[in-house]
């Protein structure tokens, strides 16, 4: 018999959707006359942006003639649309080249498959709270894993505290807290990678719902970061994308890891190695569709997308303020962290919540050891539901 990798084995079961889906299902059997609303999911909810749809639907029309057919295409991205994310990030002062961004599926796929460029004797360190597919992914690899504590006392963005790690996962803004790291924060960061010889993950998926101007949406707008950074970034929540599939990451030239040996290696040729061997592209039709979102008018209107969900977090902020209820997030980040009221756990609150008001959300404690005693609530649901679950959390409270 084939010997498995038993790392897999160490992974925790994740019980987390599956245990809320199961109880909204039993609470909804037992009362059909009631309407359940649900702010747990961290889907998005509105259609694609006009503009994407008519790029889309050209791509299919071109995909039809002799001419337009694409068969297999770059497997790092087309020019077009790696071209389109460069002159994005110019928008935020940072010069990249487009063969340091690669297209893909999406985030999740690249946050996971990154760790095969390196070492499973690198030490990582990964926030607690945290998207969970950073710890996983590297249980599975079978690596050391330090947790940093994310806590009211470090407003959820913890920083260096002296402890040496090779790979720093960092998620800003942050899933499931909402908390934006600064400038000097970030650079804080960038200081420590480059003194440890560290690689940092950084995670942007969430830059779309940044407002205020000094914080920063790519971890590339502080000075150093191309020598000790990879970003992630996908159009899943800054385009609703979630189900048509579509992300980039930046693997800087500027970066280096090193052999065994003590060689110098860029991981820009690694990855561009990786994914031409294991990744065979993202479909063509998916990549004008994409390259739409970074015209001025598909821009535009996702902007005006993000804006409708925004509406909904400040609905959800300004209810928790007036009830004093301590809270991270809901102004740069579709994502409220509130502290379940009266001391209650997680899933106490989760219970509590949907017994009585019929709302769902999520218990934080799905999210790490710190999360035990909060609870997540999304704004990618419509206004009249946003509206109705907050009145009816107001009067419960
Ligand atoms: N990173 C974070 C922090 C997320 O919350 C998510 C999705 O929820 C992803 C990455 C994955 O995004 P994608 O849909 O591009 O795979």
């Amino acid at each position: 018999m084939a010997l498995i990798n038993g790392h897999f084995l160490e992974l925790e079961d994740s019980y987390l959707f599956s245990t809320v889906n199961k109880k909204v299902a039993a609470f909804g059997e037992a009362h059909p006359e009631k309407k359940i609303i649900r702010m747990g999911i961290g889907d998005v909810t509105l259609p694609l942006a006009p503009a994407v749809i008519d790029a889309l639907h050209q791509a299919v029309d071109e995909m039809a003639t002799k001419e337009g057919f694409h068969g297999y295409g770059p497997e790092q991205g087309y020019d077009f649309l790696r071209g389109a994310v460069r002159d994005y990030y110019k928008t935020h002062g940072v010069e990249l080249e487009a063969d340091e961004i690669f297209i893909s599926d999406g985030a999740k796929s690249d946050i996971g498959n990154i760790t095969d460029l390196f070492d499973g004797a690198n030490t990582v360190m990964i926030p607690d709270p945290v998207y969970p597919v950073y710890v996983d992914t590297n249980i599975m690899d079978g690596r050391t894993i330090l947790y940093l504590s994310a806590t009211p006392e470090n407003d959820f963005l913890p920083m260096p505290d002296g402890r040496h790690a090779d790979l720093v996962y960092l998620c800003s803004p942050n899933n499931p807290t909402g908390a934006v790291y600064t400038r000097e924060q970030l650079k804080a960061w960038v200081d420590y990678a480059l003194e440890n010889e560290a690689v940092l993950l950084f995670d942007a998926a969430y830059e779309s719902f940044i407002t205020d101007e000094k914080l920063p949406h790519s971890i590339y707008e502080v000075e150093g970061a191309k020598e000790c950074a990879i970003e992630f970034c996908s159009l899943s929540k800054t385009a609703g994308f979630t189900g048509t599939r579509c992300g980039y990451t930046v693997v800087p030239k500027a970066l280096y890891g090193k052999t065994a040996a003590g060689e110098k290696v860029q991981p820009n040729r690694l990855w561009l190695r990786r994914q031409t061997t294991k990744f065979n592209g993202v479909p063509y039709i998916i990549q004008r569709g994409a390259a739409a979102v970074f015209t001025p008018e598909g821009r535009a209107q996702c902007l005006n997308m993000i804006a409708y969900y925004r509406e909904n977090a400040k609905l959800m902020a300004d209810v928790l303020t007036r009830k004093g209820i301590y809270f991270t997030g809901g102004i740069n980040s579709p994502y409220i962290w509130m502290e379940c009221p009266g001391k209650m756990g997680s899933w106490e609150f989760f219970d509590f919540l949907l017994e009585k008001a019929a709302v769902v959300g999520t218990p934080g404690a799905g999210f790490g050891v710190n999360g035990e005693g909060f609870f997540r609530l999304t704004a990618f649901g419509n206004h009249e539901n946003a509206e109705e679950a907050m009145a009816r959390l107001e009067e419960l409270l």
